[in-house]
């Protein structure tokens, strides 16, 4: 027998197929790269100062300071007693569906069935939801910069690529179908709008969602899905009309439209919000979730919002609101400029101000002294970050740095958001404070070698 007859005789040993180690963190990977929303986790140091007895200006949370209004509360109230304590449709009752589905076609001028609207506690879950639904590793998903900290979190969480359009303070951060058309690709398969924009107010025209689906409809595979975050459609100033890009020929058979009560009805608590799918295919897959995640939404808050929808007094409360933001904007963006270091521009829509601060950094030290920090601790911060830290627990004021509106591409962005959701006598007072911390140079120095400027 030759060898090579040999070899052929006796059929190799099977590889094993190599078995991973097993994994000595506790943590999957995935869970480790999920992100935050900084708005709830600055939470306990507020508190942390307010039981010393200090006065903390508050102006890090996007929920407006209204109450939520009688009519609303009072339907609540009466659908517990009428026993409406029980589950109910995963995908959202029908009254519910139904009023959004008449809301969101009336608005928009487009066709909606309530076959296609699925309900979620709040208008943050579909964020992630979608970004599972849509995305494998790998896929790309768009989204803007600065913009809402959940959707690079949950991009990254899924294990999509990140490409974060970054909005320009020169073009009132709005957006054009030129900046986006460059980050679009065959593997795009979500893009992320969101107008009224947090955390920077930017608005957007016809022409504008034109060009944007112009490119989209040019450049996108078929199957992206655009998440359009419209939950400050009502929230609106100096005559701004709500536009949406579903409203734009072609779009809406791509578009998922998004909404809540949270910010129109100053109802954060009632954790009642929205999808308009493009199919009832799609809404099947969602409503499926909603099933395997939290079964549904308690029917008497889903109840409660349809009243907030369909009620005649909805148009005056929602008015008299913006009212009030309208006049904290003007006072603040006033304040603002007049402080030497800050620029600000007038926002169109939404209750937040996103001053740019790079004179203020450059006039306490701040870029130098983040320059001089450790490399990992400077890693964790940016000048505006320590800014921020520089407020809260020098100056009692609240606020929100630059990274925490998407950390991707933000080195040597130098920004604050200002949430104007809080009382006139509060942003007067924060106002004074940061007029004061802005001139304090030997006060950020101290507090520097304190050792609070990283959290
Ligand atoms: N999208 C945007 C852009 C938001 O600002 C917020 C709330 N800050 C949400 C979604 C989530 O709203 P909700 O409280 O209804 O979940």
């Amino acid at each position: 027998m030759t060898s090579h007859s040999t070899t052929l005789a006796r059929p190799r040993a099977a590889k094993k197929p190599a078995v991973p180690k097993p994994r000595t963190s506790l943590y999957s990977a995935r869970t480790l790269l999920l992100g935050s929303e900084n708005a709830f986790r600055i939470g306990p140091q507020i508190k942390a100062l307010e039981d010393q007895g200090l006065k903390v200006v508050k102006c890090n949370l996007g929920e407006p300071d209204f109450p939520l209004a009688p009519y609303i509360a009072e339907e609540v109230k009466r659908q517990i007693d009428l026993g409406l304590t029980h589950y109910c449709d995963p995908q959202g009752i029908l009254p519910l569906r139904e009023a959004i589905a008449r809301t969101v076609a009336e608005r928009r001028g487009i066709a909606v069935s309530a076959e296609r609207v699925v309900v979620f506690p709040g208008g943050k879950p579909p964020i992630g939801l979608t970004q599972q639904v849509y995305c494998d590793p790998g896929d790309e998903v768009v989204y803007p910069s600065p913009g809402f900290p959940i959707y690079e979190s949950f991009t990254t969480y899924v294990g999509a690529r990140p490409r974060p359009l970054h909005l320009r303070e020169e073009s009132g951060f709005s957006l054009s179908g030129r900046e986006l058309a460059p980050l679009l690709s065959g593997r795009t398969r979500v893009i992320i709008l969101n107008f009224p924009s947090n955390p920077t107010g930017g608005v957007v025209s016809r022409e504008q969602l034109e060009g944007i689906a112009e490119v989209i409809r040019r450049k996108a595979p078929a199957q992206a899905r655009v998440y359009s975050d419209e939950i400050y459609e009502d929230i609106l100033f100096d005559g701004n009309r709500h536009l949406s890009i579903a409203s734009i020929p072609g779009m809406a058979e791509r578009t998922i439209i998004v909404s809540g009560v949270s910010k129109s009805y100053a109802w954060t608590g009632g954790r009642v919000g929205w999808a308009v799918f493009p199919t009832p295919e799609e809404a099947t897959v969602f409503k499926n979730l909603n099933i395997n995640y939290f079964s549904c939404i308690p029917a008497y808050n889903q109840m409660g919002a349809r009243i907030a929808l369909e009620s005649p007094q909805s148009r005056g409360a929602i008015a008299r609101m913006c009212e009030s933001f309208r006049e904290r904007r003007d006072v603040m963006v006033e304040g603002l400029n007049a402080i030497s270091g800050i620029r600000c521009l007038k926002p169109g829509g939404a209750f937040y101000l996103f001053p740019n601060i790079a004179g203020m950094c450059e006039r306490l030290g701040a870029i130098e002294a983040h320059r001089g920090l450790a490399p990992a601790d400077r890693a964790r911060t940016s000048p505006s970050t320590l800014v921020q830290m520089f407020l809260l627990w020098r100056y009692q004021v609240a606020t929100m740095d630059r990274r925490s509106f998407g950390r991707i591409g933000s080195e040597g962005l130098h920004y604050l958001r200002i949430s104007i959701a809080t009382g006139l006598d509060d942003l007067r007072t924060g106002l004074v404070r940061l007029r004061a911390a802005a001139a304090d140079r030997d006060g950020f120095k101290a507090f520097m070698a304190e050792g609070r400027h990283l959290w």
